[in-house]
């Protein structure tokens, strides 16, 4: 201000002295320009004195003007002069001030604007937090967020309905008063490696409920770092996936047993019956077993006239009849032995390690006389007999399908021999066909 005054009164600034006031009032606190220290309010010894009021957009100023030596010793000559020189610099005030204010209102504006730019942004801000504030109260998976101490700080509403917990009964806690126990220290400990290692760890995991019943979630956890990358957070995101388990190993089960009597199927007969060959083989080349013979047996089994059954008492009782026949066959083999149902009234007897022929014989008679035994279902006492065909491995078959291709063979055999009887596969059963007539 003093320099831009300076420029504009110039050479005269010896013969005049100018105060400039912010308002109407003439004192030090409204004074806002006086190069002269003589005092406020002009000088009342001086020749020629003038106050003026200056409107400029609603706001007053006051400019004391007031003759000073230099000016005086010119006097009266000069009167004229110091009148103009008012008038000027008044008129130059005027625009100073005007300028000074538009200046301020620019200033202002620049900062009005920048504040609005700073609240559109921290809006933003905020509606952004508010969004995901929205976002993890309404998803279904339970969120969990733990400080750098592990300790629990926040959870949303799925984690309550998830677990039971409601925060206050969780916050600064540890996570691990959800665990079930179902896992070892090893699986922490390598969640832990993980997690630390890539800032991420998923998988399934088994948690328990404040009800003490156990679940499994499928989980998500990832670390939070600041700017200097140090841990501020761990957020876990995880949902309850016990149902789709559940439905999943239904549906396992549905694919792999037989609905009726539950016992696997042929598609698990199959894959059980690949395992063993393959197990048997290993065993052959393993030089400690070389001395031993233990070999794989297969049995394929059919009832005899099951039809009848169906035919004279209904499907139903045919039903039941063929579960207890899967009972019976159970009981007639060690649980290392498989007995599957490969549909109708044909089963299967896999038994992966018998030492000679003999041993699988006395299974096969066991199961004759087992299924030869009455039955007594709904107030009948059925009889029904079973024809079995029988295969060692390695002796009748390299592979699953020569295997089984030549028990079938043998089965047809014991059919074609009178039924209810087992017959051992040989080769010169190939190509001749059951000798005598199946009905
Ligand atoms: P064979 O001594 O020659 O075996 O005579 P069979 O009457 O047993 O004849 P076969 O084995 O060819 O027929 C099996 C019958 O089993 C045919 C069908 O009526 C019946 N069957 C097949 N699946 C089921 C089932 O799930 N439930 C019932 N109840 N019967 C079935
Ligand atoms: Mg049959």
């Amino acid at each position: 201000m003093t320099d831009l005054m300076k420029g504009i009164l110039g050479d005269i600034s010896n013969e005049i002295d100018i105060e400039i006031h912010d308002g109407e009032i003439i004192s030090d606190e409204s004074m806002i320009y006086d190069p002269d220290i003589s005092g406020v309010g002009g000088n009342p010894d001086a020749l020629y004195n003038s106050i003026s009021r200056i409107e400029v957009a609603h706001h007053s100023w006051t400019v004391v003007i007031h003759s000073l030596y230099g000016f005086e010793i010119k006097a009266d000559k000069e009167k004229a002069k110091f009148v103009a020189y008012v008038g000027i610099e008044t008129s130059l005030l005027l625009a100073i001030l005007a300028w000074l204010l538009v200046r301020g209102r620019v200033r202002a504006m620049q900062a009005s604007e920048e504040l609005n730019r700073e609240l559109t942004e921290h809006k933003r801000a905020e509606e952004g937090l508010r969004l995901a504030a929205t976002v993890v109260n309404t998803v279904e998976e339970a969120v969990l967020v733990t400080d750098a101490n592990n300790l629990i700080v926040a959870t949303n509403p799925a984690f309550t309905t998830t677990t039971g917990y409601l925060l206050e009964d969780v916050v600064g806690k540890n996570p691990s008063i959800l665990a079930s126990g179902k896992h070892s220290k090893e699986f922490y400990k390598e969640l832990w490696e993980v997690l630390l290692a890539t800032g991420s760890w998923h998988g399934e995991m088994w948690d328990k409920r404040k009800s003490g019943e156990l679940y499994v979630k499928w989980s998500s956890i990832k670390l939070v770092r600041d700017e200097h990358d140090q841990i501020t957070h761990y957020v876990a995101v995880f949902s309850d996936i016990s149902e789709r388990k559940a439905s999943e190993e239904r549906m396992q089960h549905l694919a792999h047993y037989d609905a009726l009597t539950d016992l696997p199927n042929r598609v698990l007969f199959i894959d059980t019956l690949q395992q063993e060959i393959a197990r048997a083989k290993q065993d052959k080349l393993d030089k400690r077993d070389k001395a031993n013979k233990k070999r794989l047996a297969l049995m394929f089994l059919d009832l005899d006239k099951f039809k009848t059954i169906n035919d004279t008492l209904g499907h139903a009782v045919g039903d039941l009849l063929l579960k207890e026949v899967a009972k019976r066959l159970l009981n007639c083999v060690r649980e290392t032995d498989t007995v599957s149902r490969l549909g109708g009234d044909e089963f299967v007897v896999l038994l992966p390690t018998v030492e000679a022929e003999q041993d699988a014989m006395l299974v096969a008679y066991k199961i004759l006389h087992a299924l030869g035994q009455t039955f007594e279902l709904v107030g009948h006492s059925l009889h029904i007999s079973v024809s079995i065909g029988l295969v060692l491995f390695p002796e009748h078959g390299s592979d699953e399908e020569e295997l089984t291709k030549n028990a079938d063979i043998a089965m047809y055999y014991a059919k074609a021999s009178g039924r209810n009887n087992v017959q051992i596969f040989q080769p010169d059963m190939l190509g001749i066909g059951p000798h005598c007539d199946l009905d």
